[in-house]
């Protein structure tokens, strides 16, 4: 929970959403500061770009081990902001380490300089492509997972040689903290890891600071915002937004391990993750037997504030009121409430929830919710099912279980599908991830994450003089019949 200080504009308050407690205090970084840290970072990038590969991938290393050594203390900074479970909060730390260390180890060969092959007339060139970093970064984070999504861009922009301004959620700025913090330990020379604090007014103040880039993750209606903002400088943008991600059931689904894997992927962190599960689309030879199961897997865990509880509390207040109108919508358009509902949401608790028969148009199916429920539909094949996963504008990820996972996956409208799992992507550094449509563009992870905090640099060199002279004022008559001649030759037989 966030509160603006009382006592000062430049400033805001941050509280624990389980007891309410006061957990820090951060400044509102004006246009002015954040144009200084940008101008601060363009001397760094020049340092920190100009290192080997070798040596960034050094430092990147000794910073994974201090996230890693001290992931106790990260992970309490973590609950403390957005409630979650610790021991989710260690999870989060875990899955980051891996992308640190896949993205420095991959930088070189994925960015570094490559031949390309040069083609018949111009054999006399040897050409080679590189990738170079953009310079300045600007990323801009959400809260949900605080040190995993914003590392999901921060890495990687770092590993390809830029320097980076971390602009973290209002709601999880202790943790944006910690972490550049801990990144200036280990690269004490120039702030190539900056941090400003503040409201969506130093988010916007990042896009028109002059960066490089903008690195954005958060919904999709701030998305079409930080657009706007990076419009008139002509900033380019890589947006990670929300989703409304199904998972199909099959006939011939293992209904255990579906079970299992859907509770957990639309019930864990209160159901406030981008790859969250929202949607279940069941086949309905095994529809009962499947609800059957999940109702009871889901059933057993429980939200609440205290350290026992599986699932935290909701962690922005006014989120609560969307998921109570996504559940008392669906139910007053037919929907039927088989576990948890309105009933179960105390304050900012909010208890499982799965609703049943709940008509497609209704926003608990249309909209993210973001919290921890479940519509689960009965359908009459995989057909209907592939054709009301792909109904909403949103294009995140998906989950398929049953034999034709792969065959059902091409036909998914998103940029990334889980077979006979649950959130298995993101926990694979080479995969790159992100959505299409309300989902947003552009990768994070993989090769394609390194190379959107970069450019292709073309080089190619002339290694003796063309035996045709086509790029001079001395091209003769002869030259352009023979250029006709070797262009029937190639081309004219298609
Ligand atoms: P928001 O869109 O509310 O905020 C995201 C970030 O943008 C915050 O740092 C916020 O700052 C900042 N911001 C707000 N207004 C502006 C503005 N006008 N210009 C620039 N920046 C601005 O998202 P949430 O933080 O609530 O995160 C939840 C959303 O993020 C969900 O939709 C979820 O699906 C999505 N998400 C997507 C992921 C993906 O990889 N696709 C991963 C994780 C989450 P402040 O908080 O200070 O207002």
């Amino acid at each position: 929970m966030t509160t603006i200080h009382p006592a000062r504009t430049n400033g805001f308050a941050v509280h624990a959403p389980g007891c309410g407690d006061l957990v820090g205090e951060h400044p509102i970084r004006t246009e002015a500061e954040v144009r200084a840290a940008v101008e601060r970072a363009r001397v760094a990038a020049a340092w920190w770009s100009r290192l080997s590969y070798a040596e960034r991938g050094e430092r990147l290393d000794r910073f994974r081990g201090v996230l890693a050594r001290r992931a106790a203390q990260l992970a309490g900074v973590i609950h403390d902001e957005t409630g979650k479970p610790h021991s989710d909060a260690m999870l989060e730390i875990a899955l980051t380490l891996d992308h640190l260390a896949w993205a420095a180890r991959n930088a070189p060969k994925v960015l570094g300089r490559r031949r390309a092959k040069v083609g018949l007339l111009m054999a006399n060139q040897a050409a080679t492509v590189e990738y170079q970093p953009l310079g300045v970064v600007g990323v801009i984070g959400p809260w949900n997972y605080p040190v995993f999504t914003p590392l999901g861009s921060i890495a990687y922009a770092l590993a390809a040689g830029n320097a980076v301004v971390f602009k973290p959620s209002e709601l999880t700025p202790g943790t944006g903290a910690w972490l550049v913090e801990a990144f200036g330990q280990v690269v004490g020379e120039h702030p190539v890891l900056q941090l400003v604090t503040g409201d969506g007014s130093t988010g916007a103040a990042l896009c028109g600071a002059g960066v490089d880039k903008i690195a954005f993750t958060g919904s999709t209606a701030t998305a079409k915002k930080v657009m706007a903002a990076c419009a008139p400088t002509l900033t380019p943008l890589v947006a990670e937004c929300g989703g409304k991600d199904a998972l199909l059931v099959d006939a011939d689904a293992d209904l255990d391990a579906a079970a299992d894997a859907t509770a957990w992927a639309g019930m864990a962190n209160a159901g406030q993750s981008c790859i969250g599960t929202e949607r279940v689309y069941v086949h309905e030879r095994v529809y009962e037997s499947f609800l059957a199961k999940l109702v009871a897997i889901a059933g057993k865990a429980r939200a609440g504030s205290d350290p026992e509880a599986q699932l935290g509390p909701i962690t922005l207040p006014a989120q609560v009121g969307i998921i109570r109108r996504h559940i008392d919508t669906a139910v007053a358009a037919g929907g039927r409430v088989v576990l948890g509902g309105s009933d179960g949401i105390a304050d900012n608790v909010v208890q499982p929830t799965i609703l049943v028969d709940v008509p497609e148009d209704a926003p608990a199916v249309t909209e993210e919710t973001f919290g921890p429920t479940l519509t689960v539909t009965k359908v009459r094949d995989m057909d209907e099912a592939v054709a009301l996963a792909n109904a909403t504008g949103y294009g995140l990820g998906a989950a398929v279980f049953g034999g034709r996972g792969q065959h059902l996956a091409e036909r998914l409208r998103c940029g990334m599908v889980a077979l006979n799992a649950v959130f298995s992507y993101p926990r694979i550094p080479a995969l790159p991830f992100g959505g299409v449509g309300d989902s947003g563009f552009g990768r994070i992870h993989g090769p394609e994450g390194l190379r959107e905090f970069a450019y292709a640099q073309s080089v190619t060199r002339q290694r003796f003089a063309a035996p045709l002279a086509l790029t001079t004022f001395a091209r003769t008559p002869k030259t352009d019949a023979l250029v006709a001649k070797v262009m029937t030759l190639l081309h004219g037989r298609h």
